[in-house]
């Protein structure tokens, strides 16, 4: 009897994935490169990336 979703599961599948604000790219990386800067986007190489948050509205 598995009705409910698995908010556990979504945490971790969410946690570490960012967000190019500029392309919308996705990254995996973590909160402590974020904070040091040595994050930029894979794709454009822009360095403003904002958590992949389902609550955050498009
Ligand atoms: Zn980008």
């Amino acid at each position: 009897m598995v009705k409910k979703k698995f908010p556990e599961i979504e945490q971790r599948l969410f946690k570490n994935v960012y967000v190019c604000m500029r392309c919308n790219a996705k990254l995996r990386t973590n909160l402590k490169k974020i904070a040091t800067g040595k994050v930029k986007c894979r794709r454009c190489g822009y360095k403003f990336l904002r958590l992949k948050n389902k609550d955050i509205k498009v």
